[in-house]
């Protein structure tokens, strides 16, 4: 389908950008559009305005920022993929970000963008809610960091307000106590996952000292698997800490996979990756 008619400007600047939005209550940015393009043709979006900020390089990088990593919003899956400080401080993200959709996707597709999206089937929001991730979100009277526990809000929907915009992402450094994995189920390379599975095994003294797991596509947000991280941090075996990985989720019913069938990937995944990062 065609879209809906809208204008079309060009920021050149974040500040640039969060005018062009204040001014225009029904304005939309657009990153990478492989999201955005989607819905316009499919007219769920109808926005009067696009501002463009897929040109802002001051939003694309990944620095070295202490005991964390500081991502640019527009940094895009390739950059993440082939970028050094990720794969030596938090491989989890760059790994990730090479499983994402095509080659055409990747080199268009921004982080920013994905996490702004708020689809539950996309993969690095669950890797920052495993991970922890502060999110900086941008408005016209300054800014504010929000954990990834509050950030997704529903399907579709995130913490971020109108007028506002994502800026930064923070995630921590890995030190080698920590494995990592990311486990992602789809039905033909390129798809998003039917279920994936992000997990974190942080080791003291030999032993496991905390997991952090969390879930795609197993329901209207990225889900921490809470009950597998109590039932290894107490001593379970993989085996028996991934029975748990989908309770309390609600996942969905579609044309890749039914709800039931969902919940019994999500262990055999879930037992992977935590195997896998066990390994690491
Ligand atoms: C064929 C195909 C396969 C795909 N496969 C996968 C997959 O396997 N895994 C996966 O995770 N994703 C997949 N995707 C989605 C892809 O990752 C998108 O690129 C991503 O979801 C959105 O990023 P974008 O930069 O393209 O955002 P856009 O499409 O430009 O924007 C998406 C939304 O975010 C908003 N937005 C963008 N940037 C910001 C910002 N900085 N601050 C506030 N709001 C912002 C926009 O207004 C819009 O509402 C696929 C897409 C396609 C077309």
């Amino acid at each position: 389908m065609i879209p809906a008619a809208f204008d079309y400007e060009v920021a050149t600047s974040a500040d640039h950008a969060l005018s062009l939005l204040g001014s225009d209550p029904d304005a939309k940015l657009i990153a990478g559009g492989h999201s955005l393009i989607p819905a316009l043709k499919l007219r769920v979006a109808r926005p009067s305005k696009l501002v463009d900020i897929g040109r802002l390089g001051e939003l694309a990088y990944v620095r070295d920022a202490g005991d964390k990593l500081a991502i640019g919003a527009l940094t895009r899956y390739k950059a993440l993929r082939d970028d050094a400080l990720l794969q030596e401080h938090c491989p989890i993200v760059s790994t990730t970000a090479g499983l994402v959709g095509d080659p055409q996707v990747r080199h268009r597709g921004t982080i920013g963008g994905s996490l702004a999206h708020g689809d539950p089937a996309s993969d690095l929001p669950a890797v920052m809610l495993a991970l922890g991730a502060e999110l900086v979100i941008r408005g016209g009277v300054g800014e504010r960091i929000v954990p990834a526990t509050q950030f997704f809000t529903g399907v579709f929907q995130t913490a971020i307000g109108p007028g506002e915009m994502l800026t930064e992402i923070r995630v921590p450094k890995l030190t080698g106590a920590t494995g990592w994995s990311y486990v992602k189920l789809s039905r033909r390379a390129q798809d998003w996952a039917t279920v994936a599975v992000a997990a974190l095994v942080h080791r003291d003294n030999g032993g496991l000292a905390a997991a952090s797991i969390a879930l795609t596509n197993m329901g209207a947000t990225p889900l921490r698997a809470t009950a597998v991280e109590d039932a290894l941090t107490a001593g379970a075996k993989p085996t028996e800490a991934a029975e748990h990985m989908a309770d309390g989720t609600d996942p969905p019913s579609d044309v890749a996979a039914s709800a039931e069938f969902r919940a019994h990937l999500a262990r055999v995944v879930g037992k992977r990756a935590i195997e896998e990062a066990l390994s690491r």
